[in-house]
C-alpha cells in the first residue's frame, strides 16, 4: 500500500520528497504549488502503485475529493508529521491539525504514528490525545544534541556582541539569527551587511516569492546568514547550519529548543547562541500578563516562562536544566556549555534581595529597575527629590553595590519570580507571594555574578574547532575539490549540496581516500554510524 503523510508545509514536502527520491525511495507530493495537470498525474502513479509515500497537508487530507481518491488504493500507514502542532501549548499550533482524527478513524485498520521532534509532557499527551493514540506504544529518545554548544550573554551591545560572534567564531559559515520582530530582522541583517557580512532578512512581512527565494538560497549556498522571526524554520532541514543565535529572548523553552535544533545536524559541532537583557525579562513578563485565554491557558504559560528565564539565569549546566525541562535526567557536567566551561559564581543574595524588594514596596510599586536603583545608591536625581524619596529608608541604603549589580539583582528577582511587572496605567515593579517569603525572611536568596563584559575579547570560548583536523595538507585539498564537485553536481541536479553528501561525508573520503567501488562503499559503511538521536530522522542518511 500507500503511506501517507500528514505534513504541515509545502517546503517540508518538497524538501524530503526530495531528499526520499534521491535515495531511491518513490515518494510523491500533492500540494498548490502543482498545477491541475501535475496533480493528475501524481494521483495515476500513486493509484497504479508506483508510489510507496504520498505527503499531503492536513487541509487537503479533510477536502472530499482527497477523501475520494484515497478510497482507491490501499493505505498501510497514516503518518502524522510535526505532530506538536496538534497541541495549543505549543507555538506551532495548527487547529487543522485537530481534524485529523476525524478522518483517519474511518480506516479502523490502518496503523497510524505520530512524530515530533520537539515535545514536552504537556503536549505528548495532547498528542495522544487528540490523535487517538492512547493505546499506541511510545518512543521517546533522547532531548540531547551533543554536539551544540550552549552559551547565554547578557545582553550588551547586541549588534556588535553577534557581530563580533560570527566573526571571531564563524566567519563564513551559514547560521540563522532569531529576533522578535520584522523591522528588527530588516535592521540587523541590513546593519551586517553593512558590516560585510552575507546577511538576509526573512520573515512573514515579506512576500511570498521573496520568502521562497531568500530560503533556496540559504539551502543551496554556503555561508549565508538569515536573521529571521519564528516564520523562519519549520522545515528548514539543511544540515550544516554552523550557528543559531538569538537577540531576543525565544516564546518558551520548547521554541528554544525547536530553533537551536536547527544547528548542527549533520552532528558536526554547532553553537546555540544567545544575549539577553533586564528589558527581555520586563518584555516577556508584560506579553504574559497581556496574554488572552484563559487562566489554565495563562498559568501554563507561566510556567513555560519561568523555565525559560530560570534557564538563561542557570548557575549549572545548561544542558542539565535544557533537558530537565523536557523530563530527562541528565548527569552533569556535559563541559560544552558556558557555565561548565568556566563556573559561573554565585552570592548570597538574601539581604540584597531584601533590600531591592522593600524598596519596591516602600515607593508603592510603580517604578522600575532605574529609578529602584538611584535611591538604593543615594543618588539624588531630580526625580527622586520631587517624589521626596531621598526621605525613604531604602535611600542609600544600597550603597555597598554598584549600580549594574543592582540591576542585575532585580533582572533575576524578575527571573525568578520574586517580583511582577504591572502593566496598564502604572507601570512598574510588583510584589509577589514569593517576595514576601523573602521579605519575612522565609527563602533565601542566591544570585549569579554576572561575568564582566569585555568587548572584541572573547570572555569564554566553549567552542573546539569544529573545521576538519586532516592528517596532511593534500587531504584538506581533496576535500576542497570534492566540495566544489559537489556543488557543481547539486547544480546540476538542482538539489542542495547536502542532499547528494554531507560534510563529513566528503571528510571520509579525503581521508580515506577509497580507489575503486569497494572502498568507496566500505568508507560509506564506516561513516554511516548514527551520530545523533534518531529524532532528526529526516535527514537522507
Ligand atoms: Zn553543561
Amino acid at each position: 500500500g500507500v503511506g501517507i503523510v500528514i505534513s504541515p508545509l509545502i517546503a517540508l514536502m518538497q524538501d524530503q520528497v526530495g531528499a526520499l527520491r534521491q535515495s531511491g525511495v518513490s515518494a510523491e507530493f500533492i500540494n498548490s504549488s502543482l498545477s491541475r495537470e501535475e496533480a493528475q498525474l501524481v494521483e495515476k502513479r500513486v493509484v497504479s502503485g508506483k508510489s510507496d509515500i504520498l505527503y499531503v497537508a492536513p487541509e487537503r487530507l479533510q477536502t472530499d475529493s482527497f477523501q475520494r481518491f484515497i478510497r482507491k488504493f490501499p493505505v498501510a500507514v497514516f503518518a502524522i508529521d510535526e505532530a506538536h502542532c496538534v497541541s495549543q501549548w505549543g507555538h506551532d499550533f495548527r487547529p487543522e491539525y485537530l481534524k485529523i482524527a476525524e478522518v483517519i478513524d474511518s480506516y479502523p485498520k490502518v496503523p497510524r504514528v505520530a512524530l515530533t521532534a520537539t515535545a514536552d509532557a504537556v503536549t505528548r499527551r495532547d498528542i495522544v490525545e487528540k490523535l487517538k493514540l492512547e493505546r499506541a506504544a511510545q518512543f521517546v529518545s533522547s532531548f540531547d544534541r551533543a554536539n551544540i554548544h550552549y552559551r547565554v550573554l547578557l545582553k550588551n551591545k547586541d549588534k556588535q556582541q553577534l557581530h563580533d560572534f560570527i566573526r571571531n567564531e564563524h566567519p563564513g559559515e551559514p547560521g540563522i539569527v532569531y529576533v522578535r520582530t520584522r523591522r528588527r530582522a530588516d535592521q540587523i541583517a541590513s546593519w551586517l551587511k553593512e558590516k560585510g557580512l552575507p546577511a538576509f532578512s526573512y520573515h512573514a512581512g515579506l512576500d511570498p516569492h521573496t520568502r521562497t527565494e531568500r530560503q533556496k538560497q540559504f539551502l543551496h549556498d554556503d555561508g549565508l546568514i538569515i536573521v529571521a522571526t519564528i516564520a523562519f524554520g519549520m522545515g528548514i532541514d539543511k544540515p550544516d547550519v554552523r550557528f543559531v543565535a538569538h537577540l531576543d529572548l525565544p516564546a518558551s523553552m520548547e521554541a528554544y529548543y525547536q530553533e537551536t535544533g536547527r544547528a548542527g545536524r549533520d552532528g558536526q559541532p554547532a553553537d546555540a547562541w544567545m544575549v539577553y537583557s533586564l528589558a527581555d525579562v520586563v518584555a516577556m513578563r508584560k506579553l504574559l500578563d497581556q496574554s488572552e485565554g484563559d487562566e489554565a491557558f495563562k498559568r501554563i504559560q507561566q510556567r513555560k516562562l519561568e523555565a525559560l528565564l530560570g534557564y538563561c539565569e542557570a548557575v549549572e549546566c545548561r544542558r542539565e536544566a535544557l533537558l530537565g525541562y523536557f523530563g530527562e535526567t541528565y548527569p552533569a557536567p556535559c563541559r560544552t556549555c558556558d557555565n561548565c566551561a568556566q563556573s559561573v559564581e554565585a552570592w548570597d543574595g538574601t539581604i540584597a534581595a531584601q533590600k531591592a524588594l522593600s524598596c519596591v514596596y516602600r515607593t508603592g510599586q510603580r517604578f522600575g529597575a532605574a529609578h529602584l536603583t538611584d535611591i538604593l545608591i543615594g543618588n539624588s536625581t531630580e526625580r527622586i527629590l520631587r517624589l521626596r524619596h531621598d526621605r525613604l529608608k531604602s535611600f542609600g541604603a544600597g550603597k555597598d553595590l554598584s549600580p549594574k549589580v543592582w540591576r542585575s539583582v532585580y533582572r533575576q528577582l524578575l527571573a525568578a519570580g520574586m517580583l511582577s511587572v504591572n502593566v496598564g496605567k502604572i507601570s512598574g515593579y510588583g510584589l509577589t507571594e514569593k517576595s514576601w517569603s523573602v521579605l519575612r525572611s522565609e527563602r533565601k536568596v542566591r544570585f549569579r555574578k554576572d561575568p564582566r563584559l569585555i568587548r572584541n575579547k572573547k570572555v569564554i570560548k566553549v567552542s573546539p574547532k569544529h573545521k576538519p583536523d586532516f592528517l596532511d595538507d593534500d587531504a584538506r585539498q581533496l576535500f576542497e575539490k570534492l566540495r566544489h564537485l559537489r556543488l557543481d553536481l547539486s547544480k546540476k541536479l538542482g538539489v542542495p549540496p547536502f542532499v547528494i553528501f554531507h560534510d563529513k561525508t566528503l571528510m571520509e573520503m579525503a581521508a580515506l581516500r577509497p580507489t575503486n567501488r569497494g572502498e568507496f562503499l566500505l568508507s560509506l559503511i564506516h561513516i554511516s554510524e548514527p551520530t545523533r538521536p534518531s529524532k532528526s530522522s529526516r535527514m537522507p542518511s
